[in-house]
């Protein structure tokens, strides 16, 4: 589960061809980077495969199945965004239910998941706090927590980190890392930090102008990037 496949993908906004034909395929289990400058396209991708956005043409399909026209909430995927978005007013606890409250789960069902996804990230004695009391990397679990909670078949990050300090930027991704160990769950993490690139992924998909340049594993990029822009993108002498 979590396989997904990108065919011929475009996405235009009116005369505006933001991404002319991306084709990619992204296993079961990768932990997948979509690096690139500000303005290529990644989030617009990331939307795509979310369903946040309507794809020009081409076609999206998540375990085989083609899901080009299917509503977000049926894909079966979690985003986790960088502003949070959490719910000042309530609690963690209630922030992490949230959307198994939107299932319409039982409460015992619901409870368990939290008490669940809280331990996973290290939040239990933070359960019955506000956003607002805090940290931004604690806030950002929370968010994370909220993905986790509806056992999604990938997750899709949009620089979760921007928002935080460089120390804990550091700290979030080594978390991530292991997140991933633990749940092995297909996750496509979008960063413009070659750094977070080089040091997160199992794959590397290096876009340029919303075409993708290269695609390898982080060695496979510094070994033998595929042109100038790769090279110096990533930082390796070719
Ligand atoms: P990135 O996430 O890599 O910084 P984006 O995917 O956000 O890039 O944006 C890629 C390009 O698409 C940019 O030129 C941006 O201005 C444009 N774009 C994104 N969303 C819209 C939109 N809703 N309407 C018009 N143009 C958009
Ligand atoms: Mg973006």
């Amino acid at each position: 589960m979590g396989q997904i496949t990108l065919k011929q993908v475009r996405k235009s906004f009116g005369d505006v061809h933001v991404i002319p034909g991306v084709d990619l395929r992204i296993e079961e289990g990768e932990f997948v980077v979509f690096v690139g400058p500000s303005g290529c396209g990644k989030s617009t991708l990331l939307r795509l495969i979310a369903g946040l956005e309507d794809t020009t043409s081409g076609t999206i399909e998540i375990d085989g199945k083609d899901a080009t026209y299917l509503p977000p909430a049926k894909r079966g995927l979690a985003m986790v965004f960088q502003s949070y978005a959490l719910y000042p007013h309530m609690s963690v606890r209630k922030n992490i239910a949230f959307p198994l409250k939107m299932a319409g789960l039982d409460q015992a069902e619901i409870d368990r998941k939290v008490e669940g996804a809280a331990k996973v990230l290290n939040l239990n004695s933070y359960l019955d706090r506000r956003p607002g009391q805090l940290s931004g990397g604690q806030r950002q679990r929370v968010a994370i927590g909220r993905a986790i909670v509806r056992s999604p078949q990938a997750f899709l990050f949009d620089e979760p980190l921007s928002n935080l300090d460089a120390a804990l930027r550091v700290n979030m991704r080594l978390e991530i890392s292991e997140l991933h160990q633990k749940l092995k769950t297909t996750m496509i993490y979008v960063t413009h930090d070659q750094v977070e690139a080089m040091t997160m992924a199992d794959k590397i998909v290096v876009l340029q102008a919303g075409r993708i340049e290269q695609v390898g594993t982080p060695m496979e990029l510094y070994k033998t990037p595929a042109n100038v822009f790769v090279a110096g993108f990533i930082g390796s002498p070719k």
